[in-house]
């Protein structure tokens, strides 16, 4: 892994939270995506070096409802740089990570995305992040 890539905020209302977050970081989100086969509406902050990102569940079912639903909003997960996804894929689980989703599959913002389990990392959900080629 080479650096944090991002890390993911769970919010009830992304319309609320892009404005309470504009007015923390004084500017505006630069994208906003939405990823249907996760079941999520994104927004992106750069903020200097590092990228913030806010999720919304766009149905009751969404990872991201469950999360707001157990836990309310926060922080919902970690996302690491990693150069080759399928081989950081394979080296995790030959280290005994569990991942939830066992191949790399496409994520919001151009990039290959993998979520590892957080029952075998502390609580912490990681996601792997490898930025597609163009
Ligand atoms: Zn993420």
């Amino acid at each position: 892994m080479r650096k944090i890539e991002h890390i993911g905020i769970a919010v009830k209302n992304i319309e609320n939270s892009n404005r309470l977050f504009e007015k923390l970081f004084g500017q505006q989100s630069y994208k906003t995506e939405k990823v249907e086969s996760e079941g999520v509406s994104t927004s992106f902050f750069q903020v200097g070096p590092n990228k913030i990102e806010l999720l919304e569940a766009t149905n009751p079912n969404s990872p991201i409802a469950k999360f707001i639903e157990k836990k309310g909003e926060g922080i919902h997960h970690i996302a690491f740089d990693v150069e080759n996804i399928e081989e950081e894929i394979n080296r995790l689980k030959n280290e005994g990570f569990e991942f939830i989703h066992q191949e790399a599959k496409d994520g919001a913002d151009n990039k290959l995305i993998a979520f590892l389990h957080p029952k075998s990392t502390n609580g912490v959900l990681i996601e792997l992040c490898q930025e597609k080629p163009k």
